[in-house]
């Protein structure tokens, strides 16, 4: 016997399969949703749909924005000649947060992970190396601030032997930053410590 009606079951398996949400979160959004106002499942419905369609990828430096250009890549007053590498757009947030930042940023949108069958063509690494090998030497140092767990050092090894030879400074952020610690979640102080104890390598 069935304990759920066939739609629940549908929702719950959708639920289920989101990252972080196990079968008990999922049974328990399920409910909750089955139970709010139908206008409020159709506004969440909408959201998620409007979100997903329209939102794009930055032309320059990859991160998630609305337009073509994210506002940090538009914005004249940042200076394009220092580009910050990142793992994700929740990462480069962590960064814009702090305020000390002035660069601009390259988001990869992942990290080299060979165990998850994530290699450095999975992600924006030749984006990276193309707007560094501009001719006109516009870019002064690229700052690997990629996570400080397994993947996120491998792939700013990786990067800095391609970034190196063109003649760009590459710098890495200090450690400091707890190992295997999420960008997104060290705090201010600790981010602002870690770019301006960066080393060169
Ligand atoms: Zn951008």
């Amino acid at each position: 016997m069935e304990l759920y009606s066939g739609y629940v079951n549908r929702l719950v398996s959708e639920l289920a399969a989101l990252p972080g949400i196990g079968d008990k979160s999922a049974q328990r959004l399920a409910f909750y949703m089955i139970n709010m106002p139908p206008e409020k499942v159709k506004r969440l419905a909408d959201t998620m749909m409007e979100a997903r369609s329209r939102v794009k990828y930055c032309k320059e430096c990859f991160t998630l924005t609305d337009s073509d250009m994210c506002p940090v890549c538009s914005n004249a007053s940042r200076d394009h000649s220092v580009i910050m590498v990142v793992e994700d757009t929740r990462d480069m947030a962590a960064y814009e947060k702090t305020g000390k930042y002035g660069g601009v940023y390259h988001v990869l949108q992942g990290a080299i992970a060979p165990m998850l069958g994530v290699g450095p063509s999975d992600i924006r690494i030749k984006e990276l190396v193309d707007r560094c090998s501009k001719d006109d030497g516009s870019i002064s140092e690229v700052i690997l601030a990629t996570n400080s767990s397994i993947e996120g050092e491998t792939t700013a090894m990786y990067i800095s032997k391609l970034i190196k030879p063109l003649g760009v400074k590459v710098t890495r952020i200090a450690s400091g930053v707890p190992v295997g610690g999420d960008l997104e979640y060290i705090d201010e102080i600790t981010l602002t410590r870690a770019l301006d104890g960066r080393v060169e390598i």
